[in-house]
């Protein structure tokens, strides 16, 4: 440890975790898994090991019986088609064939056994992708514009800003012990494509005025986060230049590993510190690291686009597109993503975008391959041009895998959407999430309607139920108005009545809104 812990000097102050994580860091499980657990079996597991196997980025799924779910950074949801292929090669071997996009861009596979780990580290590796630190108390994925690069609307190109921060952090042990979770945001897109403020450090576009130049970089939120506690991320009045992130991101990272609280689980993210220090303190303490940084600049977001991208748009580069596919709740098959690989090198420059909204871009397309590349079979079902409510439904992983679920979430939420899609006429497309627990992964709390499960009692017993929360969003910078969590209704809805509750909901805003009036501001 090249560092002094200095929370530990108070070890009553520690949670019983914070304990485990002293006695043998997450980033040495790794090590075991390969060299003991993957030789001697699921049952030779210790609880405390399996606790790290987080830093793995592998979590038992449910029920516990030997399988896993593992989540491998795509680091601003961009990847070639050969890492597109060697993931679809993984789900086919190990993985029964699944794979889930989730809402921080990565991939997800399920049904893994301990014995698989080893050689699909191996394989991940050789197409240097990674799922060490993708869960854990640790600098997670970084989440992005998918779009950087080929971005008409953005700032600047932040792939390599992305991989500099993302080379420091993963594997280095300066940082693989921090209080809880650490989620970064980094895009230089006008539309907010990274869903800045949910972010606990999120780099934002930003212009300045430097020595008579207009520069440009960033501008600095902290403190965002979701879960049962939401926060928004809090705006520092600093600016940013692009070869001064890593550095700052050091110093943030630094300060929530030095002063995050390590007391209770569940008050040891950032936004519990930054909504104590305040953005001013924060500041103050981040430039005695850092040194001296510019104030803000003029901020260059100018709306919220949700991270979706269906159909088909110009890029930057003139003659060249993207085309935005739908994949209903995030999840497709090895053969699929096979296809969309072959598409990718066959019609496009190779790559394949992943999305916070949980769907799949395909970039690079010439004007004149767009009619070929529109007949490929595998866009029946994952369409660029999808049904409205399919469109805009998000899931989490929910019962079906995660323990920590307490109803079934993804195939609900399809045939919700689907049921919608044919019941309701609607001239807006409104964004619907579904969580199964109040961990907030499918992120209920920036969506048009959010739907949150829960249990009711019945004279049967306890059967599936949602809360229903309306209104969520996120902003667009100085411009616009701020960002709101979505508003709770009264009530709880019995799952098989979801449906047709939102029918109901949605008829009645039709009824009620205004001219010009949207959901969000109803
Ligand atoms: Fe699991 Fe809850 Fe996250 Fe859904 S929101 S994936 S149920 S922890």
């Amino acid at each position: 440890m090249a560092y002094d812990p200095i929370w530990t000097a108070n070890p009553d102050k520690l949670s019983k975790f914070e304990l485990v994580k002293l006695e043998k860091d997450g980033l040495d499980v790794i090590r075991t898994i390969i060299e003991e657990y993957a030789i001697n079996g699921y049952d030779s597991i210790t609880a405390e090991d399996m606790d790290r196997f987080k830093w793995a980025g592998v979590y038992q799924q449910k029920p516990r019986d030997g399988h896993f779910m593992m989540r491998v950074r795509i680091n601003t949801g961009i990847m070639t088609a050969a890492q597109a292929r060697a993931l679809a090669e993984i789900a086919r071997l190990y993985g029964r064939e699944l794979i889930d996009i989730t809402t921080r861009q990565a991939i997800q596979f399920h049904w893994l056994t301990v014995e698989n780990l080893p050689d699909i580290f191996k394989r991940l590796e050789a197409v240097s992708l990674y799922s060490y630190e993708a869960c854990g108390d640790c600098p997670r994925t970084i989440v992005g514009n998918p779009l950087a690069g080929i971005d008409k609307n953005e700032l600047m190109d932040t792939t390599e800003i992305v991989e500099e921060i993302n080379s420091f952090f993963v594997l280095n042990r300066d940082f693989s012990n921090l209080p809880r979770k650490f989620k970064m945001s980094i895009s230089a897109n006008i539309y907010n494509n990274a869903q800045a403020e949910i972010n606990d450090l999120a780099y934002t576009p930003a212009v300045k005025i430097i020595d008579g130049n207009e520069v440009a970089g960033f501008h600095l939120m902290v403190g965002g986060g979701l879960s049962a506690k939401p926060h928004l991320a809090q705006k520092l009045d600093v600016f940013v230049r692009p070869e001064e992130t890593l550095k700052v991101a050091i110093g943030v990272i630094t300060l929530f590993r030095d002063h995050g609280y390590r007391e209770k689980r569940h008050h040891a993210r950032l936004k519990f510190l930054v909504a104590d220090w305040g953005a001013e303190k924060f500041k103050e303490e981040l430039i005695q690291l850092v040194g001296e940084l510019p104030t803000r600049g003029e901020d260059k977001t100018i709306g919220w686009q949700a991270a979706y991208f269906d159909g088909i748009h110009p890029q930057r580069q003139e003659g060249l597109n993207y085309v935005g596919l739908n994949v209903p709740v995030g999840r497709l098959n090895t053969e699929e993503l096979l296809q969309l690989a072959e598409l990718a090198e066959v019609y496009g420059d190779g790559r394949l975008r992943t999305t916070m909204s949980q769907n799949i871009i395909l970039s690079g397309i010439a004007d004149d391959k767009l009619t070929a590349l529109l007949q490929a079979p595998v866009l029946q079902r994952l369409s660029p041009t999808p049904k409205n409510f399919i469109s805009r439904t998000v899931s989490c992983t929910g019962n079906e895998f995660c323990s920590l679920a307490i109803v079934e979430t993804k195939k609900r939420a399809v045939s919700v959407a689907e049921y919608l899609d044919e019941h309701v006429e609607l001239d807006e497309k409104l964004r619907i999430h579904f969580i199964g627990c109040p961990n907030a992964c499918g992120q209920k709390q920036v969506a048009d309607i959010g739907l949150q499960g829960s249990l009711i009692k019945t004279p049967d017993g306890m059967i599936d139920a949602f809360d229903i929360a309306v209104g969520g969003t996120l902003g667009g910078g100085d411009l616009r108005p701020p960002a709101q969590f979505a508003r709770p209704l009264k009530g709880r809805v019995q799952g098989d009545r979801v449906a047709p509750v939102l029918v109901q909901l949605i008829s009645f805003y039709k009824e009620q809104r205004t001219a010009g009036e949207n959901f969000q501001e109803f």
